[in-house]
């Protein structure tokens, strides 16, 4: 296996250390400060168990007490009392941000493990690329994005509802919880981390992985996180001798041409889209479930590292990416919030999935005006979103076009949009 993930060179520290802690390797690792004590539950037990949720806390802060550019703060609390948390690493003065979401679905802990391993390399890291690097940017960690679901092996929260679904509705604490965080800290990449189940043959790589479908995501931000996906991610992942391809795509086993799409869809209210109609370039990463090898079939431990150690992979091409193009992603991300007061949006649709006529805004409304009720009723949620609204004398309020969050807007309150919070009344007259 190649140890060197990456095409240009730079940040070979950091990735180097990231694959050689694929989740395995750090106890027999150089005695490289207090780096080697501090480690996962899942390290601790060469991947028998997984990192347990005090075995978490207890990782948490430790880094926050020995590393000075971290710092760990509870973004909510869960329906059954669970810590949100979110770690943030770096600089105070770094040009970008990139938010890891880790493990929004309960059963699906490899994205989680890989996301803890990396706090403590980012933390307590003295090599002078990833000091660099950590100069320039802000790595914030969501490491547990649902913690009852974590508790009880499940996909949905203890409300049964899947928070993946829920980042229009934000119905749920930890959707809230992701809510807030891009609001206030606007990243300018968002990498969300998940698992999935395999159909041998059709649909079995290593890591999957998917960039904002949704029609109202800057044309910009889409073809970045084409590029962080392919020239990275993937990149990273093959030279690491994993297997990649599109989530959602099912191919022949024999030619390798798309069969069929079963998932990964424009849905606006799931977080790879929800984070580019923020202005974000967004990635969804997959890794493969299913024991791949006999061997991962006798052991699950075999299985449980390749699936952390192949997220570890895809995770060392992302930081590369966020190195070697800061200056593309700032400028992507700028316009996206500068310039998104033209042009047409959309209501349904993807970029694979051509929209109805009557779903095409080509001359949106100049805002949405909510009534006193509307706005009792959805106004913490737009709060949370970051939509700028002009309060009316009568109770109600506005909401104008003319805002960084602007594609967001008619999917929130247009009558036609499918996850609409409400109806409000289009303002055809500026
Ligand atoms: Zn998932």
């Amino acid at each position: 296996m190649h140890r060197r993930a990456v095409a240009t060179g730079f940040l070979t520290g950091l990735t180097a250390l990231s694959l050689v802690c694929g989740g395995l390797a750090v106890a027999n690792g150089p005695a490289d400060g207090p780096k080697a004590e501090v480690r996962t539950g899942f390290e601790s037990s060469d991947g028998a168990q997984w990192t347990s949720e005090p075995q978490e806390q207890a990782l948490l802060a430790e880094v926050d007490r020995l590393s000075e550019r971290t710092s760990v703060r509870r973004i909510g609390t869960t329906r059954q009392g669970r810590q949100l948390r979110e770690v943030r690493i770096g600089g105070r003065q770094a040009d970008i941000t990139v938010l890891l979401v880790c493990s929004q679905h309960g059963n699906e802990p490899a994205g989680r493990e890989a996301c803890l391993t990396t706090i403590r390399d980012l933390a307590l890291a003295k090599d002078r690329p990833t000091l660099d690097f950590l100069e320039h940017t802000v790595v914030l960690v969501v490491p547990t994005a649902n913690p009852d679901g974590l508790a009880a092996d499940t996909r949905t929260n203890s409300e049964a509802v899947d928070i993946n679904r829920d980042h229009m509705a934000l119905r749920t604490e930890e959707a809230a919880a992701i809510a807030s965080v891009l609001r206030d800290r606007q990243p300018d990449v968002v990498y969300d981390l998940h698992e999935y189940g395999a159909v041998t043959g059709y649909y079995d790589r290593d890591l999957f992985d998917l960039w904002p479908r949704n029609l109202n995501t800057s044309p910009p931000l889409r073809e970045e996180a084409r590029v962080l996906s392919q020239d990275y991610v993937r990149r990273a992942a093959q030279r690491a001798g994993f297997s990649t391809g599109t989530y959602g795509i099912w191919t022949d086993p024999k030619t390798g041409t798309p069969i069929k799409q079963v998932a990964g869809d424009g849905q606006e209210r799931i977080l790879r889209n929800t984070a580019g109609i923020k202005n974000a370039i967004a990635l969804l990463i997959e890794s493969r479930i299913n024991a791949a090898t006999e061997a991962e079939q006798k052991t699950p431990a075999v299985n449980k590292r390749r699936r952390v150690k192949a997220q570890l992979t895809g995770l060392s091409g992302l930081l590369t990416y966020a190195a070697d193009r800061r200056k593309a992603i700032e400028a992507a991300t700028s316009h996206a919030a500068e310039h998104g007061d033209q042009g047409t949006l959309y209501l349904a649709g993807a970029d694979n999935s051509p929209p109805q006529p009557a779903d095409i805004l080509g001359s949106p409304p100049c805002g949405y005006r909510l009534d006193e009720n509307q706005f009792e009723h959805v106004g913490r949620q737009l709060a949370l979103h970051g939509i700028q609204l002009r309060r009316s004398p009568d109770g109600g309020a506005v909401a104008p076009m003319r805002q960084p969050l602007r594609g967001l807007v008619p999917l929130l309150l247009d009558s036609r949009a499918q996850y609409r919070l409400t109806a409000a009344e289009p303002i055809d007259r500026c």
